[in-house]
């Protein structure tokens, strides 16, 4: 990792005077922490959308770390983290994950996974379909478009475990919602889910 570095934030450039993370004190401290919601760090404002952006399409992996540490305070603020048995990321169908390259909730759940010293299974819940256009989808036609969408191949790993389940954007929250009832049929005590931002239109989102 170099260092010093320059702030992940476009358009900033400041020095990161932090020995980690890649966030200036001042980009940092003016995070748009979403207080109404407990199963999400931010509101999807600037410089969110910019950040996420980089780091789902723009390959900007190493900061997963950051958005990590930011997300394990995020969590000790609206809950009990000591209680989770296991991270569990929001699975990218296999085609889509082999197009990217990475799937960026999985990135996001192993970092948060070592940053509240957890384990994190990246294979217990997985994407059987590939659900294509959720935008355009009301929100009762995205649960439709979804059923069946997940599944737990093992359900012995899941079986009751509280489960933090990890995305990195929500919108209608159709996909943690369906990710939620595939964990619940294998048994899960208990589904937490915690996303790094929630958008309230699908047009905000990048
Ligand atoms: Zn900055």
């Amino acid at each position: 990792m170099l260092w010093p570095r320059s702030c992940a934030v476009p358009g900033c450039g400041a020095r990161v005077d932090l020995p980690h993370g890649h966030l200036c004190a001042r980009c940092r401290a003016a995070l748009p922490w979403h207080d109404d919601r407990d199963d999400a760090a931010f509101a999807y404002l600037d410089p969110v959308p910019a950040l996420v952006h980089a780091f789902k399409y723009g390959g900007a992996t190493h900061l997963a770390g950051t958005f990590a540490d930011i997300l394990a305070e995020a969590l000790r603020r609206k809950t009990d983290a000591a209680a989770v048995d296991v991270v569990v990321p929001v699975p990218l169908h296999p085609l889509r994950r082999a197009e990217r390259g990475y799937n960026q909730s999985e990135l996001l759940a192993a970092a948060l996974a070592r940053a509240i010293g957890r384990r994190c299974d990246t294979t217990a819940l997985l994407r059987k379909r590939n659900t294509e256009h959720q935008a355009r989808l009301s929100g009762e036609e995205r649960l439709k478009n979804l059923k069946g969408a997940f599944a737990v191949d093992r359900p012995e790993r899941i079986r009751g475990r509280v489960v933090l389940l990890v995305d990195d954007v929500a919108t209608t929250g159709a996909t943690l919602s369906a990710c939620t009832e595939a964990l619940q049929r294998a048994g899960a005590a208990r589904i937490v889910p915690f996303t790094f931002a929630r958008a309230l239109m699908d047009e905000d989102v990048v």
